[in-house]
């Protein structure tokens, strides 16, 4: 590490297929609704870009490269835990999170009331004030498979620096 480094930006994308039977783990947050996020995780879209943020921001690689999906070890894991495992890389040594900021695209449920119940949860998480952690969501305005409620989607952005 040389002073040049000392901080650093990510960003990270992910999408989930919205199925019925399954929880809505948004942010480590369960939201009510009828219908889940399809996957091999708990499918925390929004936690899932962010940790590809967090990785981007470093140059690591992606998730699926540290946390593969064919990997038995990661059936069902949460999106709370994948992000304490990631945050615990040796690579990640001495650098924190100063502030990340998340976009979910969903048409349905409406997430406007869970917005400030997601930020703590995610915070909590992430062990960071509440104050750093920015969650915003839209609707698709009903275009495309989100804006047919067949999938939720989520961006992330985080800015680095080394303690
Ligand atoms: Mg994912």
């Amino acid at each position: 590490m040389n002073d040049r480094a000392a901080f650093r930006v990510g960003s990270g994308y992910d999408i989930h297929r919205l199925v019925p039977e399954r929880k809505l783990m948004l942010c480590c947050y369960e939201v009510p609704y009828e219908r889940g996020l399809l996957g091999h995780s708990d499918a925390d879209a929004p936690v899932h870009a962010l940790i590809d943020a967090i990785l981007g921001a470093l140059a690591l690689g992606d998730i699926g490269q540290h946390f593969p999906d064919t990997d038995p070890a990661y059936k069902g894991i949460s999106g709370r835990a994948l992000l304490k495992a990631v945050l615990s890389l040796p690579e990640l040594q001495g650098w924190q999170i100063g502030n990340l900021d998340i976009t979910i695209i969903a048409q349905a449920p409406k997430l406007m009331p869970h917005i400030m119940a997601m930020r703590q949860a995610l915070a909590d998480a992430a062990g960071l004030p509440i104050e750093d952690v920015s969650i915003k969501a839209k609707t698709a305005e009903k275009l495309g498979p989100v804006g047919a409620g067949e999938a939720i989607e989520a961006h992330a952005a985080v800015f680095m620096y080394h303690a």
